[in-house]
C-alpha cells in the first residue's frame, strides 16, 4: 500500500465532545468502532483526509496505453478515478464512489462509511455505488447526500436500491439528502460549491471544523467563479482538477488551476483527477505548496 502522512495546521486539538450542529447526523446510529479513542483505522486527527484514487475518467494507467507515464515506475503515477475518504471522531464519510471504489477500500483498508457525498453523476464518480453495502450491512440504510440533478441520476440508475427491490435484508437502503445549502456530518460543516464543468454545474465542497476552513475539494471543474473563490478563500489546503497541462473543454490545466490558487491563497493547493500526460515527477515545477496528490497520501488537520 502507498501512503504518506502530512501534517497540516498546527492548531490545537480539540475536545472530542463537538456538540452536533444538525439534526441530518443525528439519525445515524453511531459506529462504535468510529467512537472509540483507538480507532481501528489509524487516524487520530480531527479530519484526516485520504486520497483514495487522484486520476481522470480513465485513470492511469490507461488501457492499451505505450506511453511514459503509463509505464511509469514511480508507484505515484498509477491512479485510480477520484474520490476522497475523511475520517473525524464523529463519523467517516466518503466523497464519490466512482468505479474503482471497491478497490479503493481494500488498499486503503477503509472499515467504516457513515455516509456518501457526491458532486455529481459522472460514471468515474458514481459507479462503485452498489459496494457502499459492504459498510451499510449491519444498520441497511446509507445517507446519500447530492445535488439535485445527481440525485435523480442515482435514483434512475441504481433504482433497485433506492426503491427497496432486493429482498435481501441487509441490502443497501440509500437515505437520500438533497444537497442545496451547507448541512453538517457530525461537527464538519459541508458547503457545496457550485462550478462550471464542461456544459453542467456540478459540486465541490467545503470543509469547515471549529470555524476552521480546513478544505476546498473541486476534483472536476472547468472555471471557478469569483464568488466561490471568494468564498474558499484562505482556506488551508485547496484540491483543485488539473488534468494536464494542454487546455481541456470540461478540465481545468494546470496553468488554471494554479491561477485559481492565486485567487484563493491556500496554505497548500493538491492537484488531482490527473490524466496521463501529467507525470507525478512534473510536481517539482511547480510554484511553492503546490503538489501533485496520489492514491494513498493522507492530510491530517
Ligand atoms: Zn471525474
Ligand atoms: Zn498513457
Ligand atoms: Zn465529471
Amino acid at each position: 500500500m502507498r501512503s504518506s502522512v502530512s501534517s497540516i495546521g498546527m492548531g490545537k486539538v480539540e475536545s472530542r465532545a463537538l456538540r452536533v450542529e444538525s439534526g441530518d447526523f443525528l439519525s445515524l446510529p453511531t459506529q462504535s468502532s468510529t467512537l472509540n479513542s483507538e480507532r481501528p483505522d489509524g487516524a487520530h486527527g480531527q479530519f484526516t483526509l485520504t486520497f483514495l484514487g487522484t486520476g481522470t475518467s480513465q485513470g492511469v494507467p490507461m488501457i492499451g496505453c505505450d506511453c511514459e507515464v503509463c509505464h511509469s515506475k514511480d508507484s505515484r503515477d498509477q491512479r485510480l478515478r477520484s474520490s476522497i475518504y475523511i475520517q473525524t471522531p464523529e463519523c467517516s464519510f466518503v466523497v464519490d464512489t466512482g468505479t474503482d471504489f471497491r478497490s479503493q477500500a481494500l488498499q486503503q483498508n477503509v472499515r467504516v462509511v457513515d455516509a456518501v457525498i457526491f458532486t455529481h453523476s459522472h460514471t468515474d464518480h458514481i459507479m462503485g455505488f452498489d459496494d457502499l453495502r459492504r459498510f451499510a450491512y449491519q444498520r441497511g440504510f446509507m445517507p446519500v447526500y447530492a445535488p439535485p440533478e445527481t440525485m435523480r441520476d442515482l435514483e434512475r440508475v441504481f433504482e433497485f436500491a433506492f426503491k427497496g427491490l432486493n429482498p435481501f435484508p441487509g441490502y443497501l437502503k440509500p437515505e437520500p439528502h438533497v444537497v442545496e445549502q451547507p448541512f453538517d456530518l457530525g461537527s464538519t460543516r459541508i458547503t457545496p460549491l457550485p462550478v462550471p464543468h464542461g456544459n453542467t454545474t456540478v459540486n465541490g465542497y467545503l470543509f469547515v471544523r471549529n470555524g476552521r476552513k480546513l478544505v476546498a475539494y473541486l476534483s472536476d471543474c472547468s472555471g471557478v467563479p469569483d464568488d466561490i473563490a471568494r468564498e474558499i478563500a484562505n482556506v488551508e489546503v485547496l484540491i483543485i482538477d488539473a488534468l494536464r497541462h494542454k487546455p481541456h473543454p470540461t478540465h481545468l490545466s494546470v496553468d488554471q488551476a494554479i491561477e485559481v490558487a492565486h485567487r484563493v491563497q491556500p496554505q497548500r493547493t493538491d492537484f488531482t483527477h490527473i490524466c496521463h500526460e501529467l507525470p507525478q515527477s512534473a510536481e517539482s515545477q511547480l510554484p511553492p505548496n503546490t503538489f501533485i496528490a496520489y492514491d494513498g497520501l493522507r492530510l491530517e488537520f
